[in-house]
């Protein structure tokens, strides 16, 4: 008999060790009707907004337009003129939604022990259209947001965080958004807290902030049927709202058993010359989102990893300065080399709070072997 599978995620797990406490508060809502709105709806947002350390959470229908909706509020609608600086090395939606605000990427490399923004590389990326800064807390680390804030407050710069993977992720004793002025999360299924399907929030000590840009997802309502400007409809459902609920109260527990599992793969890693381990830098608590390491020929061991049911992961092949959809922005791959070079080494093994360390052994035996053979 073949041994069982191991998934990059076990959302499945997730469930069945909570299920009775989801379906009780799913159908509560289903029993009030209340999908749009209602008390799941309110009693989250504020939830969450003390779970990030206090402040005005806007919930929004994903983590995309939460991102949008923050550069929108806080810039104004752009015309694509004005520049926003992130990196390259994160998913389409940090990029997307510069565009979407109507704003210009200028993509900064990484540092590649870390895989977040090289800080260092911000003060040379900016120009007389930079407006803002979009720093990515990739991985489930934060990015050093003390150096992200000097850049920002001497050249007079929005900061807006992309923490849709960062649920938990601390720098120098503060949370995504204590230091920017707002901080965007997504509770895409897979993230660390995950809806049943899309949503998002943005975090932010700005309360009129946090009301403009609830107003804006709500077809810029200010009341029922009286709109003071043009909006859009990206709401976060009652049912995802009652989800969430439930699993916030677990979140903490679940963070610390993924960094559980991160600690047995860097015992079982350590010394390997051959893999090359994600760094957590001193001043930082890793939410531990993904845990990725740096290896040579990443796609035949990656195959080689699923034939044996290991289902690894790449975060992410195609940086965005590569992406065809920002051609026009003129970068070719080699104007950010740390970026492109790890996009062709990345990999991502399976990290979910309920991995054994039986799972975490096997995984690393059957990377082993597959990178010698
Ligand atoms: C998931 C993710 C997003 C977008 O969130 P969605 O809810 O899927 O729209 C943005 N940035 C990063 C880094 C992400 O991982």
């Amino acid at each position: 008999m073949t041994a069982k599978a191991i998934p990059l995620v076990d959302l499945r797990a997730q469930y069945l060790a909570h299920k009775q406490e989801l379906d009780a508060a799913l159908a509560e809502c289903v029993e009030n009707a209340r999908f749009i709105g209602g008390p799941d709806h309110e009693a989250f947002a504020g939830e969450f907004a003390d779970w990030c350390g206090g402040g005005y959470v806007a919930l929004v229908g994903n983590g995309t337009h939460a991102l949008e909706f923050a550069l929108r509020e806080l810039l104004g609608p752009g015309d694509g003129v004005g520049e926003v600086i992130t990196v390259s090395h994160t998913f389409i939606a940090t990029g997307e939604a510069i565009v979407n605000a109507g704003y210009r990427p200028v993509f900064v490399d990484m540092d590649p022990r870390t895989c977040l923004m090289d800080t260092g590389a911000l003060e040379a990326a900016i120009r007389p259209d930079t407006r803002a800064i979009v720093p990515v807390h990739l991985y489930g680390q934060m990015v050093e947001m003390d150096k992200v804030m000097s850049v920002a407050r001497h050249h007079g710069l929005k900061v807006v965080e992309d923490a849709a993977q960062a649920h938990g992720a601390w720098w120098q004793g503060k949370r995504p958004g204590e230091l920017g002025d707002a901080a965007c999360f997504s509770f895409y299924p897979g993230k660390n807290l995950g809806a049943w399907g899309d949503g998002g929030a943005v975090f932010t000590r700005d309360a009129d902030l946090a009301g403009r840009i609830a107003r804006y997802a709500d077809h810029g309502r200010e009341d029922k049927y009286l709109h003071d400007v043009a909006g859009t409809n990206s709401r976060l459902d009652g049912l995802q709202a009652a989800v969430l609920r439930v699993k916030l109260r677990h979140l903490d527990a679940w963070n610390e058993a993924r960094r559980g599992v991160a600690a047995w793969y860097d015992e079982l890693l350590n010394g390997d010359e051959t893999v090359v381990r994600t760094e957590t830098r001193e001043d930082a608590v890793h939410a531990r989102h993904l845990y990725v390491v740096q290896i040579d020929s990443r796609d035949r061991v990656l195959a080689a990893l699923k034939e044996k049911g290991i289902h690894a992961g790449v975060h992410y092949p195609v940086p965005l300065h590569e992406q065809p959809v920002f051609s026009h922005l003129g970068y070719a791959p080699e104007d950010l080399p740390v970026t492109s070079h790890a996009a062709r080494r990345v990999l991502s093994l399976p990290l979910y709070p309920e991995l054994e360390r039986a799972d975490a052994e096997r995984v690393v035996s059957t990377l082993k072997e597959a990178i010698s053979s």
